[in-house]
């Protein structure tokens, strides 16, 4: 493909936004890894402003930015909203004389963008989920060198997400790998140790999984485990997340939720896996797990000691017949 002329898939603002979501990046913190891209063109290009943009269905968020502040924009006045329409660069030499965008608020009031150069993120299968941009507030013609380096830098952008993905998610399952998950709990946990909030953990386990694959074999198993991930997620809110800590075992990371409202969303977890059996080759499986759940209760606390109270309550549940739910204590509380 060439440039203008499109495949309509690539253009199906479901599977985009699908593609975009996949790699979790909207709403992420700050990293070094994406703030460099921008400022090697802010500096490269000598403009007052570049950014790594992401476009979710409402709105334009920028996960990196120089010489501007990291937010959010409605997505109808954003220029990469232009920019993910075409496989090509998006060029506009001067703005008060282009019909798209001469009264466009950005253009007309703060940050009175005049020139632009917004490249696609274009993910391996074809997907424009955002562009690598820089602005001028003059009007400026960039040179073909210019062009290239941000097309290179958008493309590092992508390569960037995909690295992202393959260390922080769980191929299999979706949802993050133990170093991903950790990464981020831990740094919730220091947000709760630090202001005093609430966070609770969950482990959770499936019941008798080895005789599910000495029965119908490992890829039954696999087919299981792959499809527990989002039904985990699927009952959690948007701040909650889950990763696979090992083979069939998961954690569950409830921010801002206290011992109580933990016990309540574990017992809607258990049942939501227990009520609706698994579609798999062999037929739909009803599958079972247990959960274990400790929440921080003040003090000095990390993240180990929540998951040995919550490994222990997840060892009694298993004792205690298993499909249930048991409460740990933190042995330092
Ligand atoms: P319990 O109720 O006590 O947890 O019993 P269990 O059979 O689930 O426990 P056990 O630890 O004995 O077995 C866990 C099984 O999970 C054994 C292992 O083969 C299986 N397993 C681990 N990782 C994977 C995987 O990636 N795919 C599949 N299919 N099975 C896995
Ligand atoms: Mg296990
Ligand atoms: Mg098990």
């Amino acid at each position: 493909m060439t440039g203008d002329e499109e495949n309509p898939t690539l253009m199906d603002e479901v599977a985009r936004l699908a593609a975009l979501h996949r790699y979790q990046i909207l709403d992420t913190p700050q990293e070094e890894a994406f703030d460099r891209i921008p400022r090697i063109i802010k500096s490269a290009l000598r403009a007052p402003m570049a950014a790594v943009a992401f476009i979710d269905d409402e709105r334009r968020w920028f996960k990196a930015v120089a010489g501007g502040k990291r937010g959010e924009l409605p997505r109808s006045i954003s220029f990469c909203n232009h920019t993910i329409q075409r496989a090509t660069p998006t060029i506009v030499v001067d703005t008060h004389l282009d019909q798209r965008f001469c009264a466009n608020q950005l253009v007309v009031e703060s940050p009175f963008i005049r020139s632009y150069l917004g490249v696609p993120l274009q993910t391996p299968d074809g997907y424009r989920i955002g562009s690598v941009c820089c602005v001028d507030k003059e009007p400026r013609d960039f040179t073909t060198e210019e062009i290239q380096l941000v097309k290179d830098l958008s493309a590092i952008v992508v390569d960037q997400l995909e690295l992202r993905q393959l260390a922080l998610f769980d191929p299999l399952t979706s949802v993050r790998s133990r170093r991903g998950f950790r990464g981020d709990a831990e740094m919730q946990l220091a947000l709760s140790t630090r202001y005093g909030r609430n966070f609770s953990l969950l482990l959770l386990d499936i019941d008798h999984f080895k005789s599910i694959n000495d029965t119908y074999g490992h890829n039954v198993g696999d087919e299981i485990l792959s499809a527990l991930g989002p039904r985990l997620s699927e009952t959690l809110r948007d701040c909650d997340f889950v990763g696979r800590v090992g083979g069939e075992e998961f954690a569950v990371a409830l921010p801002e939720t206290d011992r109580f409202s933990a016990l309540v969303c574990a017992d809607r977890i258990c049942g939501a896996v227990s009520a609706v059996p698994f579609e798999t080759q062999a037929g739909p499986l009803s599958v079972s797990i247990s959960l274990g759940a400790a929440s921080y209760d003040g003090g000095d606390c990390g993240l180990d000691e929540l998951f040995e109270a919550a490994d222990k309550a997840l060892y009694r549940a298993k004792a205690d017949g298993r499909n249930c739910v048991r409460i740990g204590m933190r042995a330092a509380a």
